[in-house]
C-alpha cells in the first residue's frame, strides 16, 4: 500500500483501539472519519505519532 501523495510506503499505527496509516514520508495519514469533527487539528494526531514513534 502505498501513499496517495507521494507513492512512498505507508505505515500501519494502532492507537489505543484505533489503527490506521500514516506516510512517514509527507505527513499524510489515512484517518477514521468518526475521530475528523470540524476545527479539529491535524496536529494533535501528529502529536499522538510523534509520542507513538519516540516511545
Ligand atoms: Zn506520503
Amino acid at each position: 500500500m502505498n501513499c496517495p501523495r507521494c507513492q512512498g510506503s505507508l505505515e500501519e499505527l494502532s492507537l489505543g483501539d484505533v489503527s490506521t496509516t500514516m506516510c512517514p514520508h509527507c505527513g499524510f495519514a489515512d484517518i477514521p472519519v468518526e475521530h475528523i469533527r470540524d476545527g479539529e487539528e491535524p496536529e494533535s494526531w501528529r502529536d499522538a505519532f510523534n509520542r507513538f514513534y519516540e516511545r
